[in-house]
């Protein structure tokens, strides 16, 4: 079973020990002395109530401990004395002043940081690492695209245990998945880029439970950051009992992502800005939707490659349908001119309704327009309208209390807006003081990923589960 492992840092012991005895979800907690001015090992060490790394971080490989060589590796060898379960030593220390483990001791963790990228040497330095027979080898690299974690995974063959992690955006994946990597532990907290908290780990996630055979599925696009998908999804899967996990896939280069999925046999992916239309021309088969707009939005594998799907079109009209909304003659203006307002666009001229385009770059308007059956239209605008669409991402978090227009510019019976975080925007709640109807994005974004789900697991989706996990996480963002 791959463990969670809690970093907690502080700047004193007193510190340190409240954030140590605060962890409640990790079965490991790191103990970072580095950067504590008062250390005490025995303080750290006494009354722990889980096995503890105690690590002290020099400046050079990226900690926060700055005195001399010597004091450091006497505080690790005070830990070792001390029966601390495990003590991380860098590779690149010199490490012969301290105690050599025996049989029941602490054991050691050797460990490599790369915080610039992935030395060309890695596989070497993991060889060399191995032949002193360390209990664990940990190796902790800068992902710069979603292949560097290609690169640490062949770096790290089967034999022995070891830690793989991968820091930044791209690299996500190896903290998350971290049975796909060999990992005996993954490390949560918020003392490393891209570290996740401990309670996703274990919970959305289920880092505990997944193992190198799980079916691995994410959302990809740059940036994901915000991305509610992780959380829809996993919940999704956890309902339905399957043995799988949903992770970011964060690249804005379709080969890296190709790449990345083919290697680490990705079974599905969610694919948002700027991926949607390279991702198209990457597969083998796509549906009319995608046809028509040019652009997926998820992907799904079989054995002779991609095969691209449309939800966004159908997620969009959803809740218009539910609505008795959207007749054929009526007037819509769609304000932006994306990939979000490509789908809108589609969706509405396929039920008859006039569409008119509102772009800040005006070409890109007019040429989504004339691709689509639709009227180009310049901004600032004022219209009367049936449908006012928001397909910008003006009055997404965190600048809520934007708005695309000004509101009495535009007067329009239902008002539509693709922002879901948050659940209302300033424009819905504008229009819905002046009378409009109102409709927000996660209604959207919570039927595509029901659809997205269905597709992956041949089995209706949980919507109320992906409904709650979206509001849970857009709430928990705020
Ligand atoms: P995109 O491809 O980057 O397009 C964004 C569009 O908005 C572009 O036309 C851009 O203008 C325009 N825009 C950006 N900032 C603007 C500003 N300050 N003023 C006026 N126009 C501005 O993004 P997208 O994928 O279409 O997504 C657009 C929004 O829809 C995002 O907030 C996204 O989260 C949301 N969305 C929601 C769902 C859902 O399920 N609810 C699904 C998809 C998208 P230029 O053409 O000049 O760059």
């Amino acid at each position: 079973m791959t463990q969670v492992c809690e970093t907690v840092t502080a700047t004193t012991m007193a510190g340190l020990r409240s954030a140590r005895d605060a962890v409640v979800s990790a079965d490991l907690v790191e103990l970072r002395l580095d950067g504590v001015t008062d250390v005490d090992v025995a303080g750290a060490l006494e009354g722990r109530t889980r096995p503890v790394i105690v690590t002290c971080r020099p400046v050079w490989e990226g900690g926060r401990f700055d005195g001399g060589e010597e004091a450091r590796l006497r505080l690790l060898a005070e830990a070792m004395r001390l029966g601390a379960e495990f003590v991380d030593v860098e590779f690149r220390a010199d490490r012969r002043s301290l105690p050599q483990p025996t049989g029941g001791a602490t054991r050691v963790v050797l460990s490599v940081h790369d915080f610039q990228g992935v030395p060309g040497d890695l596989a070497d330095r993991v060889r060399a690492m191995r032949a002193e027979q360390p209990a664990v080898v940990k190796v902790a690299v800068m992902a710069r695209r979603l292949s560097d974690c290609l690169t640490l995974r062949a770096a790290l063959p089967g034999e022995g245990a070891h830690v793989a992690i991968a820091m930044g955006a791209a690299g996500q994946i190896t903290r998350l998945w971290p049975a796909g990597f060999g990992s005996c532990w993954t490390y949560g907290g918020a003392a490393a880029p891209g570290q996740t908290p401990t309670r996703d780990l274990a919970g959305r996630y289920r880092v505990r439970t997944t193992t190198a055979a799980t079916r691995v599925y994410g959302v990809a696009g740059s940036p994901l950051g915000h991305s509610a998908s992780p959380a829809m999804h996993n919940a999704a899967f956890a309902r339905l009992g399957i043995d799988a996990v949903y992770v970011p896939l964060e690249t804005a280069d379709v080969d890296d992502l190709v790449a990345a999925a083919e290697a680490l046999s990705v079974a599905g992916i969610s694919v948002t800005a700027p991926l949607k239309q390279a991702c198209a021309k990457r597969c083998v088969s796509v549906d009319a939707l995608s046809a028509q707009t040019g652009a997926v939005n998820t992907l799904h594998r079989s054995t002779d490659g991609w095969h691209g799907r449309n939800f966004d079109v159908a997620a969009f009209l959803h809740p218009l349908d539910r609505r008795g909304l959207g007749w054929p003659g009526e007037r819509a203006l769609v304000l932006g001119a994306g990939g979000a307002a490509r789908a809108v666009v589609a969706a509405l001229v396929s039920r008859g309704l006039s569409v008119h385009v509102a772009g800040r770059t005006p070409g890109r308007a007019q040429s989504l327009a004339e691709a689509l059956g639709a009227t180009a239209v310049a901004w600032p605008l004022h219209a009367d309208v049936d449908l006012l669409v928001n397909a910008t991402p003006v009055g997404a978090w965190p600048d809520t209390r934007a708005t695309p227009i000004d509101s009495s510019s535009v007067r329009a019976r239902v008002v539509y807006d693709l922002v879901y975080n948050p659940v209302e925007s300033t424009l819905l709640n504008r229009a819905r003081g002046g009378g409009a109807a109102v409709i927000g994005g996660l209604e959207m974004l919570v039927n595509q990923a029901c659809q997205q789900c269905a597709l992956w697991t041949g089995r209706p989706a949980p919507a109320d589960v992906i409904d709650r996990a979206a509001r849970e996480f857009l709430s928990s963002m705020s």
